[in-house]
């Protein structure tokens, strides 16, 4: 499982470090009462304080406070009872104050940790580093206009949490897996929503290189902004290459800012990087520090979800899932839950199969997420009782989950309708049976002359011959009964 880049001077490991940008899911921003809406016209969703008017002073919001103390407890992190917001001092034409307010010294979260669980390896904890809350900057359009650049303020203000690992991935598989499972803390949190495509989510990527074997830490470089899950692996298996084709040919990795270029696959050097001197960091004169109580942060905790490490562990215990499935069933919350409700009482392993099998499947065709699924969780789990109970047999329910998928109807009125229920008569099964037999003398001869193979092909015709109803147990039964006579 190890990542390893053979270069000619030996073997060489990359060393990850990410620093994910969660933006808070607020309907306001950190330090104003402007919406944060996305997709609105650009600058109609901008107050006096988000466009650094002179003397506007900024109020934090509560509400954001409390979801970074949330997330803060999902990644097991420790909470700072008090915090300290600083100026970054740096000029931006999207940055009207000069400066973005965030946190330097003193994080409201400190570390923490997070388990990855790679296919085939053990889990592995990541460690965090901190989470600090800030001021997203607004957003320079370049696309608008072939001699100008234009400038949306709907983004300044908009509310951060900066979840800081620690150096601790070692390639991209694991830095993608990283990701993936912030996500998925931050959505059962309802904290953040993960949405990567439309930069709710985005990613600072560190990253250097080692030979096998040393110690420390070479100098690394930093990708910004990289707003993918393919986009940070592919960053860093192309700068960790790009690192040691510089090592190996005597030169000197340098300390700076990239970016990725996903057309071209490669990243390229945007500045150099600055030191946190350069930003001149100091404690806003205009926030007091951020004082918790220990009461307030026990509140919080007290209203956390099960999270999915622990909802992982119940599912293998409680369902006896394999640790597979059960990662699969817990990545959204959504999914958990709708599983769930589908194996409660029933065969949970039927239960996990259905849903990671067919309807998976079935969604994955036409496009939909499971809160959009035209089968209900309460319709899947009936459907599963019409073959506990004999009703139809596990062919049918196929042809009748596919009905449903289209239809959204519940499986006994499609069962009703179309005339499904399964055959459990002997009467007219044993009459398919002998037409069939009658119809076919070479292979019944074949059938009394040993070749036991002639059963599956007789169980076929006569499953055909009753339009799939027919009980197979009976079937293979009368079949076995009246091929021997
Ligand atoms: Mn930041």
């Amino acid at each position: 499982m190890t990542y390893i880049i053979e270069g000619q001077t030996g073997d060489w490991e990359v060393v990850v470090g990410l620093e994910v940008h969660a933006q808070i899911a607020s309907k306001a921003k950190l330090f104003s009462g402007s919406a944060t809406e996305f997709g609105a016209r650009p600058n109609t969703q901008v107050s006096l304080v988000d466009a650094a008017m002179p003397g506007m002073l900024p109020v934090i919001n509560e509400y954001c406070v409390e979801q970074a103390v949330k997330t803060g407890l999902g990644l097991k992190a420790r909470i700072n009872l008090e915090s300290v917001f600083e100026r970054k001092n740096y000029f931006y034409a999207d940055l009207p104050q000069g400066y973005q307010i965030s946190q330097y010294l003193k994080p409201v979260v400190g570390e923490g940790v997070v388990v990855i669980a790679l296919p085939g390896a053990a889990p592995r904890e990541v460690g965090i580093e901190r989470l600090h809350m800030e001021q997203d900057a607004g957003k320079s359009l370049h696309d608008q206009d072939p001699r100008r650049t234009y400038v949306d303020l709907n983004r300044s203000g908009v509310a951060l949490m900066e979840i800081v690992s620690k150096p601790d991935l070692r390639s991209p598989e694991e830095a993608g897996f990283f990701v993936r499972k912030i996500r998925s803390i931050v959505r059962y949190l309802g904290t953040c929503d993960g949405n990567m495509e439309q930069g709710s989510m985005r990613a600072d990527v560190n990253v250097s290189v080692r030979k096998v074997g040393e110690t420390g830490y070479r100098t690394r470089a930093e990708i910004k902004n990289v707003n993918s899950i393919r986009f940070i692996m592919e960053t860093i298996e192309h700068e960790a290459e790009r690192q040691v084709e510089v090592y190996e040919t005597g030169g000197e990795v340098v300390q700076e800012t990239r970016l990725y270029d996903a057309d071209l696959g490669l990243t390229r050097s945007m500045r150099a990087k600055e030191f946190a001197h350069d930003y001149r960091y100091f404690p806003d004169p205009d926030l007091l520090p951020l004082v918790l109580s220990q009461e307030y942060v026990d509140t919080i905790a007290a209203t956390l979800p099960e999270l999915p490490d622990d909802k992982n562990a119940r599912f293998i215990s409680d369902y006896g899932l394999s640790p597979y499935d059960a990662g699969v069933l817990v990545a959204e919350r959504e999914t958990a839950e709708y599983f769930e409700t589908v194996a409660r009482g029933r065969d949970a392993k039927q239960a996990a199969n259905w849903v990671t099998g067919n309807l998976f499947g079935a969604l994955n065709k036409k496009g939909l997420t499971i809160t959009a699924s035209p089968v209900s969780a309460e319709n899947l789990g009936a459907l599963l009782d019409l073959m506990a109970d004999d009703t139809i047999s596990g062919r049918i329910a196929k042809d009748v989950f596919e009905q449903m998928m289209d239809t959204g109807k519940a499986p006994g009125a499609i069962v009703e309708e179309k005339g499904l229920k399964q055959i459990t008569d002997t009467g007219p099964i044993e009459e398919a049976v002998d037409r069939v037999i009658a119809g076919n003398p070479d292979q019944a001869r074949q059938y009394r002359d040993g070749n036991g193979k002639t059963l599956g092909w007789f169980m076929g015709q006569v499953m055909k011959a009753t339009g799939g109803k027919a009980n197979p147990k009976l079937v293979n039964q009368i079949l076995r009964a009246k091929l021997r006579e």
